[in-house]
């Protein structure tokens, strides 16, 4: 039974990634309606305004949000400038709507893909909305042929725009050696296990040793009071992270509980009652059938939730 839902999983994993089965998809009216009714315990919402609301929900049950417009790896200049402006409408309806909430991207999204000078400019202009509205931004971690540029591009967008952090993923080895740097830096660092496939050998796959590293991250960033986020559903990490904050003290002000929405909402839920900073992460647009494949696969029980969501839904 394990083996058949993670061969299943694997395949909508493939499928994910696959452009011709998406556009087919997004241009099939009934399928695509079909797995919307999945993609909706996930996503915000096809748009900002439908993620303003679920934000403002989860803002009144004490929660904070951070807000993505999902998309990566744009390919012309216009695509990577439109994603621009709606990462500062974001900050915009932030501030209008009086919401706590962060805004998260991919630099990929940004421009990334076309060339490094169009992509901090354009991060350039997000942060500087985003200063202007007390709202900070933070750089999402992408598959290891970017991680050079992104933690380029951070350090140097760093230098002017101090309400930036950055996002580090704790199963690839060489993060030993990134976060060595990045924590001397202020910027809030992120850490979350990490979602890409990797070449053989440039990560720890999900088990023990990573869930060791993963708190040895945890335990250096409290240590050192560096404004950090804990994002993980990794119930164990979040209740050792509980008790190294005892033994820190450390100040709420300086780390706080994330997760993705929909998922483990219980124990977020539990960590906030506790009294500890939580934060839930939307991501909305158009582009959520890669996004929903990527759950299920993670996590591939989430297949009969979906089925369940898609009958459901009527
Ligand atoms: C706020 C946030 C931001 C992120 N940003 C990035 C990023 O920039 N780059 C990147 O590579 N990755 C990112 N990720 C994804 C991350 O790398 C992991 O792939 C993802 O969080 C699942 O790993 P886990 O830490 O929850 O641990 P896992 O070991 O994968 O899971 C631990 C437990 O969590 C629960 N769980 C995990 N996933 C699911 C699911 N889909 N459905 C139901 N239960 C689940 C299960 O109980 C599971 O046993 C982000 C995650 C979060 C929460």
């Amino acid at each position: 039974m394990d083996n058949l839902l993670i061969t299943a999983a694997e395949t909508l994993r493939k499928a994910a990634l696959n452009e011709d089965a998406k556009d087919f998809i997004l241009n099939n009216e009934i399928l695509y309606k079909t797995l919307k009714k999945a993609a909706n315990r996930y996503i915000g919402g096809e748009n900002l305004d439908e993620t303003i609301i679920k934000a403002s929900e989860q803002n009144n049950a004490g929660l904070k949000c951070s807000i993505e417009f999902m998309g990566e790896s744009t390919r012309t200049i216009p695509e990577a400038n439109a994603a621009t402006r709606e990462f500062i409408r974001i900050c915009e309806e932030i501030k209008n709507h009086n919401l706590k909430s962060t805004v998260s991207l991919d630099l990929s999204h940004i421009g990334l893909a076309i060339s490094r000078d169009l992509c901090f400019d354009n991060l350039a202009l997000i942060c500087s909305e985003a200063s202007k509205n007390n709202v900070d931004v933070i750089i999402s971690a992408e598959g290891t042929e970017r991680t050079d540029a992104i933690h380029e591009i951070y350090t140097d967008a760093l230098k002017t725009y101090k309400n930036l952090g950055i996002t580090l993923q704790a199963y690839l080895y060489r993060t030993g050696d990134d976060f060595k740097e990045l924590i001397k830096k202020e910027g809030k660092i992120r850490i979350v296990k990490g979602a890409f496939e990797t070449a053989k050998g440039l990560s720890i796959p999900r088990g023990p040793q990573l869930d060791e590293v993963y708190i040895d991250y945890v335990d250096q960033l409290l240590q050192d009071n560096h404004s950090c986020s804990i994002a993980t559903h990794h119930h164990q990490i979040q209740q050792e992270t509980k008790r190294l904050i005892t033994k820190y003290n450390t100040d709420k002000s300086l780390y706080e509980f994330e997760s993705l929405y929909g998922i483990q909402t219980a124990q977020l839920a539990a960590l906030k009652e506790d009294g500890h900073p939580s934060k839930v992460y939307f991501v909305y647009g158009k582009e959520w059938y890669l996004y929903l494949c990527n759950r299920i696969a993670e996590h591939p029980l989430s297949l009969f939730t979906a089925l369940n969501d898609i009958v459901s839904a009527g």
